[in-house]
């Protein structure tokens, strides 16, 4: 692992003084040189170069906005193997060392073993640090066309989903995530102990707590959404954090709360999961007037108690439920398509484009209603 990071980091070095650009240039030039220097790792000198090569990439990219941003440095040693490198055999990892010889050979508990096989699976490349080993899975999806929609809502309070067949769930589980962030917040700020050792390793162990406890809630949640096999629709909340910074007019209670709300977590496991499970990626729509619109009529709502809303029309709902229902509407064409309300500002175009195959199914569902 040393190796590997001292290769990379002369691979940059060596890279930046040349000004090399291609990964040619860096093959030719750098090559010999790392091979002349290694003992053991000379089946990785390419998976090295490559990566300080998209490293010098990546610099050349940020320096043209930051002409002072620093040169990338490896603190700390990691190793990546890359996929002729290695062997898995029943259950044992066989890591390659030297070409043609030794392999360190590393048992695999059942539950990794279960996850590449899978029909349709195969291992990508494994990186190792000194206490985790990472293997990435590769799964060829078969994408699956839905004809049933869910629009979800993700607020303070909880996340409520409208499904196209009428089916409406609210996870109030987020509350209490928010409600774990607290007291771990309170937990940390009443502690004053002169001893800062011990104090950041108590932080340390509430810290892990709770994140954890927060994946876990999340992931049940993602999970449950995705294994509905429906098209999934939910608001483009990009800048949704910027929204709610200093100097917006609320509290710093109430930023603080919404911050802790791992939205980003949340949005980030339904798009991978929807991909990796059904094949198929999620709809985003604008989310103007989605909380404040009335999802039968379109009218603008009046709040009520208890998170209620009412409209002249007669509709009276839950907000968020009202809000998922109009996501649902917004991102799904069928629902358009049945006559219900055309929102004046949803960008048709867009939805139409995103969802274009989903759009020829439910057609056809209609000429067959
Ligand atoms: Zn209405």
């Amino acid at each position: 692992m040393e190796e590997f990071r001292w290769m990379i980091n002369e691979a940059i070095r060596i890279g930046i003084e040349k000004n090399l650009t291609s990964q040619q240039a860096f093959n030719s030039n750098v090559y010999h040189y790392l091979s002349d220097n290694t003992e053991f790792l000379k089946l990785y000198i390419a998976r090295a170069i490559q990566v300080a090569s998209s490293k010098i990439k990546d610099l050349r990219k940020t320096r043209r906005k930051n002409p002072n941003a620093k040169i990338p440095h490896y603190k700390k040693p990691y190793v990546i193997v890359d996929k002729q490198s290695y062997k898995i055999i029943g259950n044992t990892l066989l890591i390659g060392v030297r070409p043609g010889q030794s392999y360190v050979g590393i048992p695999l508990n059942n539950h990794t073993i279960s996850q590449f096989s899978y029909p349709h699976t195969k291992t990508g490349a494994i990186t190792i640090t000194h206490d985790t080993i990472s293997i990435s899975i590769l799964k060829e999806t078969q994408s699956i066309t839905f004809v049933e929609f869910i629009g979800i809502d993700t607020n303070l309070n909880n996340i409520s989903a409208v499904h196209s067949d009428g089916m409406v769930n609210v996870f109030s589980d987020v509350a209490k995530i928010t409600k774990i962030k607290e007291r771990y917040r309170r937990v940390k700020s009443h502690f004053k102990r002169n001893d800062v050792r011990i104090s950041k390793k108590i932080f340390q162990k509430y810290g892990t707590k709770q994140r954890c406890k927060t994946k876990q809630i999340i992931h049940t949640i993602s999970k449950k959404l995705v294994s509905q096999k429906k098209q999934i629709i939910l608001e483009d909340l990009n800048g949704i954090r910027k929204l709610y910074r200093k100097g917006n007019g609320q509290g710093t209670k109430y930023r603080s709360r919404l911050n802790s709300w791992p939205f980003y977590e949340f949005r980030k496991q339904l798009e991978y999961k929807s991909k990796l499970y059904n094949g198929v990626e999620i709809i985003k729509i604008k989310p103007n007037h989605t909380s404040s619109r009335c999802s039968i009529c379109g009218a603008k709502v009046i709040p009520e108690e208890n998170r209620q809303i009412r409209c002249h029309c007669g509709h009276r709902e839950d907000r968020d439920i009202n809000a998922a229902r109009n996501i649902l509407y917004k991102g799904t064409p069928v629902v358009q398509l049945r006559g219900l309300w055309l929102r004046p500002d949803a960008s048709q175009g867009e939805v139409m484009k995103q969802s274009k195959d989903v759009e020829q199914i439910t057609m056809s569902q209609i000429n067959q209603l």
